[in-house]
């Protein structure tokens, strides 16, 4: 299936690498046909090229809107060329073939991107380039098609390679490109569209990102996968800096969010924070003077979990804490900043990924998650609730001491960002036992008493940090026991949502023990 190139049609607003790959393509005897812009820098470079008004008898009109839409180079793109109804109809209308399409789109992105106004980012949607697009792609049994400049030297080998002749299987290849392209083209328009209309509704449009990369595999080794950065710029695992380390997995990617989402509660300019993550869900979260402290502490919640773990921390990595963090096997690092120092003592562990993200994401902002469900996409606004914002409510006789208020808000805080049923015990701003992911409430408090004993243990403590401890619960009680497992592992006070229809009951049981309760009313579900 080669298909020599006799013509070519090239319409590019990005003109890098033009001239060369037109001169390139004039040296295999293809005749060139371009609009306005395009055939003005190819002929000033001079070569050879027939303006497409020629070819179309119309002249580019009302400000470049319309210019290509003309059955002259449709049925050029778009005839088959062994089909002798179509050769009849191209010979009867005077349409020559186009065998190649060279189109980049106006700027959409980049406009919308440097803040033009409404008006400006309606003229730079493209509307002749798409249509010429996704008609030569879909003729490319006869046409091959061109939609970014990184593509050209592939086609100049193949003509070199094959006689002036393109092969299926590089017009397929480009194909695939070519509707990758205006598909998160029309996305990026959607996109801006909802945002001028302040769309209700989210528009899982939206998500119509740009690859970033395929990754190695998925999940797991027999899931395919791949990395796609949306419209949204929020700084983090789509936006960084990788400085060392092997390619990101999949989980790494998964995990590093989680972990650098969480870190994002922490204001840098209050304390420094550290988050330890495991398989999306925080083991140690803590805060202190410093890193190296708030990594201690956070280490200390859970001494076994953390290896092969992914570390955040909300300030710019320094020396000592690069020094401590580096000491057992880490898989990824993720700071808005590190110094020179730190990098070059993370630069010893060469598999160890640095990722810089330049600045921590905004946990108030707006923007949407997603999550994908069979024969649909689930889209709803991020949680962007934040403890500080809310008015919490004493609902018991006894009112927490202030230091009970700092951790209660602290261990809700993460309490946010681990995996529903979520119970937080924390002490000195620091998780001292985290329950994840349980069926049951109760199980999940249980669970995290359990680790904190261990941990305990571990460091030869008299009893588990959990004792005089407070604890954080994502969602109400439903019933007592709950809470009375909480207090069974030395809880002294609880903040919780509130809610449930069995909240006098729950408040009580608080009350018989002399526990001090706070409720929040807003509800940290994450599943
Ligand atoms: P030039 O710089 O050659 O004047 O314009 C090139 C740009 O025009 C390309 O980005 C191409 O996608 C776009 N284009 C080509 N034909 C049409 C058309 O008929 N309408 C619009 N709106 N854009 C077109």
């Amino acid at each position: 299936h080669p298909r020599r190139v006799t013509r070519a049609l090239l319409s590019v607003s990005d003109k890098t690498g033009l001239i060369e790959f037109a001169k390139a393509l004039a040296s295999h005897g293809v005749e060139l046909v371009s609009t306005g812009g395009t055939a003005k820098a190819i002929a000033a470079a001079g070569l050879q090229v027939r303006d497409v008004s020629e070819l179309t008898g119309f002249p580019e009109m009302m400000d470049g809107r319309v210019k290509t839409l003309h059955p002259k180079v449709h049925g050029g793109l778009l005839a088959i060329r062994d089909n002798k109804e179509h050769a009849d109809a191209m010979k009867a209308h005077g349409i020559a073939p186009i065998d190649l399409l060279v189109v980049n789109l106006y700027p959409f992105e980049a406009t919308v991107d440097k803040g033009a106004g409404y008006e400006d980012c309606i003229e730079n949607i493209d509307i002749g380039g798409p249509a010429m697009i996704r008609a030569a792609a879909k003729n490319h049994d006869d046409v091959a098609v061109v939609v970014e400049a990184q593509d050209y030297q592939a086609v100049l080998d193949e003509l070199s390679a094959n006689k002036g002749a393109t092969t299926l299987a590089l017009r397929r290849r480009l194909a695939a490109k070519a509707y990758a392209r205006t598909a998160a083209y029309d996305a990026a328009i959607s996109n801006w569209f909802a945002a001028q209309n302040k769309a209700e509704a989210p528009d899982f449009r939206a998500f119509g990102g740009r690859l970033i990369q395929s990754l190695r595999y998925g999940e797991n080794p027999h899931q395919t996968a791949a990395f796609y950065r949306t419209p949204d710029k929020r700084p983090g695992v789509a936006t960084v800096r990788q400085l060392q380390g092997r390619e990101l997995s999949y989980n790494n990617i998964n995990d590093t969010d989680a972990a650098y989402e969480c870190i994002a509660e922490f204001d840098p300019a209050r304390t420094a924070a550290c988050v330890i993550v495991k398989h999306a869900n925080p083991c140690g979260v803590a805060e202190g003077p410093d890193l190296v402290s708030a990594y201690r502490k956070a280490f200390a919640c859970d001494t076994q979990s953390p290896y092969g773990g992914i570390i955040a921390v909300n300030r710019t990595l320094d020396a000592e804490a690069a020094r401590v963090i580096t000491e057992i096997l880490t898989e990824v690092i993720i700071a808005p900043d590190a110094t020179e120092e730190a990098i070059a003592i993370v630069a010893k562990r060469k598999n160890l990924r640095l990722l810089l993200a330049g600045s921590l994401p905004d946990p108030r902002a707006p923007g949407l998650t997603a999550k994908t469900v069979a024969g649909g996409l689930l889209v709803q606004s991020r949680d962007n609730a934040v403890v500080d914002d809310l008015t919490l409510k004493t609902v018991t006789k006894r009112v927490p001491t202030d230091a009970e208020l700092r951790d209660l808000k602290f261990a809700f805080r993460v309490a946010k960002h681990v995996k529903s049923n979520t119970i937080i015990y924390a002490k000195d701003v620091a998780t001292v036992g985290i329950g994840a992911g349980q069926m049951s409430r109760v199980d999940s408090a249980r669970i995290a008493a359990r680790k904190a004993q261990d941990a305990a243990a571990d460091a030869k403590l008299a009893e588990p940090l959990t004792k005089g401890s407070v604890v954080a619960s994502d969602a109400f009680f439903p019933f007592a026991d709950g809470m009375l497992a909480c207090i069974e592992a030395g809880a002294t006070a609880v903040i919780q949502p509130g809610g449930s229809i069995r909240d006098e009951e729950v408040i009580k049981a608080a009350d018989d023990h002399g526990i001090a309760m706070v409720f929040t009313g807003i509800r940290h579900f994450r599943h």
